[in-house]
């Protein structure tokens, strides 16, 4: 179950906190009390390639401050309509796609359910078992 603990927070000043440096340096934030990672692969991401979808258009307004099942707290992008964006791996790590800045791209969840993938259909399941929000 995904708990929303803080927000809204502004997408500018979001992309502001983020680093770009190797994610695994781990480096955080403190956004409205909550220390968060700001050097994650998806923050880098919607930083260098924008919050818009690249399949549908449709872009993130504003970020808020969220945890799944009691793990650390995360930033998340919505869009005014409260759609989940995500970041899509542009060649399936399946398929052999790299973990790369390079090889990933800003898409909206229903978008990233969408693709006509294996394993994108899987990683959505994935997703629905822990987030219950896949249509
Ligand atoms: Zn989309």
């Amino acid at each position: 179950m995904r708990e929303r603990l803080a927000g809204p927070i502004s997408v500018d000043e979001v992309l502001g906190l983020v680093r770009i440096e190797d994610p695994h340096l781990k480096a955080r934030a403190v956004v409205l009390g909550h220390k968060v990672k700001v050097s994650t692969l998806r923050l880098q991401s919607f930083k260098l390639h924008g919050t818009a979808c690249v399949t549908c258009g449709i872009a993130g307004a504003a970020f808020f401050v969220e945890r799944t099942n009691q793990e650390t707290p995360h930033l998340n992008l919505y869009t005014a309509d409260n759609i989940l964006m995500t970041r899509d791996h542009i060649v399936a790590t399946a398929d052999g796609g790299l973990d790369t800045i390079e090889n990933s791209q800003t898409m909206c969840f229903p978008c990233n359910c969408a693709k006509d993938s294996k394993a994108h259909i899987r990683k959505c399941e994935e997703m629905d078992k822990k987030q219950g929000e896949c249509k």
